[in-house]
């Protein structure tokens, strides 16, 4: 019998065993306190897990994160030379999108003045505009990315994407490298932050591209909070040459209670939830991973650590 360790601070462990165990019967999943750290612990789905949690599993052949964000692991000093995959799960990107959605749909349909007004009793009519005169513009288009900007697409969006490597999406203008960034900005009056954490998109927006964007544009992060400079961020919503914020992810979590985001009137903030990995559907891919590796075939999902994702 081999064993899965499996190590999270935010998802409950029993979902996962009962999916994998039930597609992998001679798998064990278990918590880090449930076994000795012997040979037998072959594979490992993580989330954050502990400084030197690796060192204590020498003979794992496969670490899976348990999301999609390889900064997860970034930094550590204890990772094995092993493959490291992270998930990619359908029923993930459309929960993905949905967050996404709702949050262009709330700044499409002016839905933040109306909830200003309501509180003053105040009867505010916007004239609503036509989706395909609002320009939202995607920032990564990766299997996250690109859902969600095709489904904006989908609906009536004037939508571009902005990626390493050049992409064809349907009903998506698509960019590519950091030459067309500035151009890319300045035609954006919604900007979805949809990149992964790297040391080149560490800070990637600062005051300069905050101030690129059209005056009033909405910024929403689902990505990583680190991937924008913060201070220049409170700053261009406090002074409303940004129009509003929905920030899903911070550069510290939880968000300091003394934080000025929290306080900001034009800023929701939810708890970095806009996906989650989904054991029903995910645990498919990570045994299906395991079988590779059994097979001695590369997992599918790879990420490339030096690259960063
Ligand atoms: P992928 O790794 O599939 O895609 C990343 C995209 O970003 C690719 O299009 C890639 O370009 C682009 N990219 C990477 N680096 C650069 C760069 N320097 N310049 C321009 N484009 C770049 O990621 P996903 O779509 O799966 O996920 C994106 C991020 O979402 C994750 O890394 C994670 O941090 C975050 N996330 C947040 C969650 C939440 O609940 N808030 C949940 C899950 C994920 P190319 O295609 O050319 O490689």
């Amino acid at each position: 019998m081999e064993t899965l360790v499996f190590s999270s601070p935010v998802d409950p462990i029993e979902p996962w065993r009962t999916a994998i165990e039930a597609i992998l019967p001679d798998i064990a999943v278990r918590a880090p306190d449930a076994i000795e750290p012997d040979a037998s612990v072959r594979y490992a789905l993580v989330w954050k897990p502990p400084q030197n949690f690796f060192a204590r599993y020498p003979a794992l052949d496969l670490i899976t994160i348990l999301g999609a964000g390889a900064d997860a692991l970034a930094g550590r000093d204890d990772l094995p030379d092993v493959p490291v995959a992270r998930l990619s799960d359908p029923e993930m990107a459309r929960m993905m999108s949905h967050y996404v959605l709702f949050a262009v749909l709330r700044y499409a349909r002016d839905i933040p003045a109306f909830e200003a007004a309501q509180r003053e009793r105040r009867w505010h009519y916007v004239h609503p505009r036509e989706a395909r005169e609002i320009r939202v513009g995607v920032l990564g288009l990766g299997q996250l990315g690109a859902a969600a900007a095709t489904e904006l697409a989908r609906q009536g969006f004037c939508v571009s994407g902005w990626s390493r490597t050049p992409k064809h999406l349907p009903g998506v203008a698509c960019h590519a490298g950091r030459e067309a960034l500035a151009a890319f900005l300045a035609d954006t009056e919604i900007l979805v932050v949809m990149l992964p954490l790297t040391p080149e998109t560490r800070g990637l927006l600062g005051a300069g591209e905050l101030a690129a964007l059209p005056a009033g544009a909405k910024l929403i992060n689902v990505a990583r909070g680190a991937i924008v400079d913060e201070a220049a961020l409170v700053e261009a919503l406090a002074s409303g040459r940004l129009g509003g914020a929905t920030l899903d992810v911070f550069a510290r979590e939880p968000l300091d209670r003394d934080h000025p985001l929290w306080r900001l009137p034009n800023v929701l903030v939810t708890p970095h939830l806009a996906s989650v990995a989904i054991p029903a559907s995910a645990a498919r891919q990570v045994a299906d991973n395991i079988a590779r590796v059994r097979d001695g075939r590369a997992p599918l999902q790879r990420i490339d650590l030096a690259r960063g994702y």
